[in-house]
């Protein structure tokens, strides 16, 4: 089916006129001019002006690095800034809904309620992979986005493409599919197709691999057309100019994120391993992400025996096709360590 941008825009956003920054007129690097526009204090600290709504410099950078024109990027406050702001560009309260594929990333829910837009849920089979012949079943008119998170959370798989590419290709509304976890994963990158459907829209995040998750910055990656929607109906100065500082010196310094990213696949799989000598463990599912999810034989007594040794982990047995189930993070060796030999003493 043809994606027709302009059926899925809501009403209100197509016709709505966006705030015009002082900054969006005249950047404040420019020392030839005198700033009396945006009502700041003059006196230079570093963080005195407001920051580039545009965000040209990390945008070029992350453009290189991706090989994504910088007309494809939106920048957020964290992925969760760029998701909501999804569902406010594209979905009318109480008329659409989307469809979310659990057990996933609990914040689809949570950003589909806070809009008032009904979630339809359509499970992943017993592989945790994409039940097609279902979620055609669900998908309808009134379906504006298919919500994909590939690595998935909690289960750490990634999904399979032929099946991703069978939505993209059968959904008149949008595919939002989430590669937070992507850099632990050996799979491609879906923006490597970002020009092939104009329905696809790939988010990223520099919290997990980067490292950032205290600067907050989400990435989104579509269609000029849809940026260009995203754009115009988020709060002008939502990256914050030490979170956009930061992420740059980071992005200058990539062996650094290529060793770490290693180091976390290297312990993934020592972790893998060695788990499979806890008795109570029985089953460790394949991870393309930065964690495991375990199934044990009493997941709130395990929960509560870790915290004793000092360990917090994730219950997630209340998501569906996870009963029993520990979320581990992947930490430091030494961690890990504390981990393992906490896995072990609470055995008897
Ligand atoms: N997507 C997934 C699948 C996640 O697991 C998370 C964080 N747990 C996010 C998005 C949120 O990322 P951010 O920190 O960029 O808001």
């Amino acid at each position: 089916m043809a994606f027709d941008l302009k059926k899925n825009i809501r009403a209100n956003i197509a016709q709505l006129e966006a705030y015009s920054s002082a900054r969006d007129e005249f950047e404040a690097s420019s020392d030839a001019l005198v700033f009396l526009d945006a009502n700041e204090n003059p006196f230079q600290n570093g963080v005195n002006r407001y920051p580039d709504p545009k965000q040209k410099t990390l945008k070029k950078c992350l453009s290189k690095r991706k090989n994504v024109s910088t007309r494809q990027i939106l920048l957020g406050n964290g992925s969760d800034e760029v998701l909501d702001l999804i569902f406010r560009a594209f979905c009318e309260p109480k008329e659409d809904h989307v469809i979310l594929m659990p057990p996933t990333y609990g914040m689809y829910e949570v950003l589909a309620n806070l809009n008032d837009i009904e979630a339809k849920k359509v499970e992943l089979d017993s592989k945790f992979d994409i039940d097609v012949e279902n979620a055609l079943k669900a998908i309808n008119e009134r379906s504006k986005i298919v919500f994909v998170c590939s690595p998935n959370n909690p289960t750490g798989n990634a999904l399979s493409a032929e099946r991703i590419e069978a939505l993209l290709k059968a959904c008149d509304g949008l595919v939002v599919i989430d590669e937070a976890y992507i850099d632990f994963s050996n799979r491609a990158s879906w923006l490597e197709r970002l020009n092939e459907f104009p329905n696809l829209i790939v988010c990223q995040t520099l919290s997990k691999a980067y490292g950032m998750a205290g600067i907050r910055l989400g990435i989104c990656y579509a269609s000029e057309a849809i940026i260009q929607v995203l754009d115009r109906i988020k709060p002008p100065y939502n990256v914050n100019e030490l979170t956009q500082q930061k992420a740059l010196e980071r992005l200058s310094k990539p062996e650094e994120i290529e060793r770490e990213i290693f180091s976390i696949q290297t312990a993934r799989a020592l972790l893998e391993k060695e788990m499979q000598k806890v008795s109570y463990i029985s089953e460790i599912y394949p991870s393309s992400a930065n964690f495991l999810l375990v199934k044990v034989d009493n997941a709130e007594k395990r929960y509560r025996q870790l915290i004793d040794h000092g360990i917090v982990v994730r219950n997630r047995s209340r998501q569906p096709l996870c009963k029993n189930t520990l979320r581990i993070t992947v930490g430091t060796p030494e961690e890990n360590q504390s981990l393992l030999e906490a896995l072990l003493a609470i055995a008897t």
